[in-house]
């Protein structure tokens, strides 16, 4: 079955075992450490067949909806993803929609469950995964969310390919990366990844790494703006993604004022509310020290007082890179 496409969102079929190499790398991945304190990255005997989480399952609907846009700030950064509202939340609603509409029994993953999604989204023979961990669709790139559907039936004609890399020699993603995260060997170590730095990581963060972050303070994507697949981006927002407009009002200096209640307001059911309050504030804290700390050393005066040691050590250090 050829992958479709259907307004913009791209899909097609496959079996219900993810590719074996990817299921092996996965395990020494983990042997390795590199998902730092992401616990729920250890359910291997989940990841291993789709029948271990729906024991129904016969085949795996594989979805890609895009999600380039061009929204940009000028004093912080914040992965592209991130402007829409969260879309475990809106993508889970529509993938309802659909089944319902066609009166199908399926279970929805979007992003959270112990499925390898880049390894089925790769079976289909859509595109592949990168060296920068990305799932790469052939001629659209990889500004594209993934989704599942396990369905207690097998469509005709599945598709089970894909099992090829097309990165060649290049090492963009590799050279480019601030912190060095990504590995000659297809592997990305999370403990040093901004994403997983300023989204999962919650405290202190090694101070080899607070430059590096640069002004992001919330996901990264430069291993995906540097990607030759990205070229030429085009804007992709289907509507039910829902752009989170709220947020583009908010100065950095904004961010750094706001109280814990506030933030909850702000962040419920975006991307944000998974970082919780401390630890976004940290953010951009690092990002003020980053780019301008002069401009915002009185708010950062403030949290060096601060109670709390998060706040703290990072507006300590933020400061010490003032004139003071
Ligand atoms: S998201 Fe950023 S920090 Fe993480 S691997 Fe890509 S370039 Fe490196
Ligand atoms: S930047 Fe180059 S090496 Fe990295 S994922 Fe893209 S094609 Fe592959």
């Amino acid at each position: 079955m050829k992958f479709r496409e259907f307004k913009d969102i791209l899909y097609s079929f496959t079996d219900i075992y993810p590719l074996k190499e990817h299921y092996d790398f996965y395990v020494k991945w983990l042997e390795k450490g590199f998902h730092g304190k992401m616990k729920y990255m250890e359910r291997r005997k989940k990841r291993k067949s789709l029948e271990n989480l729906f024991p129904e399952a016969k085949s795996c609907l594989s979805i890609g909806i895009p999600y380039y846009n061009e929204f940009e700030f000028k004093e912080y950064r914040i992965s592209k993803y991130a402007f829409f509202i969260d879309y475990h939340l809106t993508i889970k609603e529509k993938l309802k929609e659909f089944l319902k509409k066609y009166n199908i029994q399926g279970k929805i993953y979007i992003d959270t469950g112990a499925i390898l999604e880049r390894s089925f989204a790769q079976k289909t023979g859509i595109g592949f995964t990168g060296k920068n961990t990305n799932f790469i669709f052939f001629k659209r790139g990889s500004y594209f969310f993934l989704a599942e559907i396990i369905l207690p039936f097998e469509p005709r004609g599945l598709k089970n390919e894909g099992n090829k890399n097309f990165c060649g020699k290049c090492r963009k993603c590799i050279d480019k990366c601030p912190t060095g995260a990504i590995r000659e060997d297809f592997t990305l170590d999370a403990r040093k990844c901004i994403s997983y730095l300023t989204i999962e990581y919650k405290g202190i963060i090694p101070e080899d790494l607070r430059e590096k972050m640069g002004n992001w303070i919330f996901g990264c994507d430069v291993c995906q703006e540097v990607c030759p697949w990205n070229k030429n981006p085009q804007r992709y927002e289907p509507e039910f993604l829902k752009p989170n407009y709220e947020i583009f009002n908010f100065s950095l200096e904004d961010f750094l004022k706001l109280k814990e209640n506030e933030f909850k307001k702000v962040s419920k059911k975006t991307p944000f509310e998974r970082t919780g309050y401390i630890n976004f504030i940290r953010n951009c804290i690092i990002c003020a020290g980053n780019t301008d700390p002069d401009k915002y050393k009185k708010i950062l005066k403030e949290f060096e007082n601060s109670e709390n040691k998060v706040l703290k050590i990072h507006s300590k250090w933020a400061l010490k890179r003032s004139s003071r």
